[in-house]
């Protein structure tokens, strides 16, 4: 019932959120990652990440999706594993076992 309320409804909602629950949020159907993902919610992600008490702006070869899911989801990008360093060439977090694969 969430996804029948008005857009500027859902994005006050979403203004409330931090850069780890807009990307969860985003993952949980296709509606809300078709709306997280659109331009119109560039501002809202951005909003997010300024939240941030000491965090750097994003990078100007990324944008705020992908710099959130870099810096806020921590599983490797290849096999799931918890924690593996940020790979900056690729944009995301991939652990040594799956480097080679990308
Ligand atoms: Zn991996």
């Amino acid at each position: 019932m969430i996804l029948e309320m008005p857009l500027d409804v859902l994005y006050e909602i979403f203004s409330f959120l931090t850069p780890r629950d807009l990307i969860r949020m985003s993952w949980t159907n296709k509606d809300f990652r078709r709306i997280l993902t659109s331009r119109s919610t560039r501002n809202i992600w951005k909003a997010a990440l300024e939240s941030v008490e000491g965090l750097p702006p994003c990078p100007l070869h990324m944008n705020e999706i992908e710099y959130s899911t870099v810096l806020f989801h921590v599983a490797c990008y290849g096999c799931g594993r918890a924690r593996p360093p940020v790979n900056w060439y690729f944009r995301r977090r991939i652990c040594k076992r799956c480097l080679p694969d990308q």
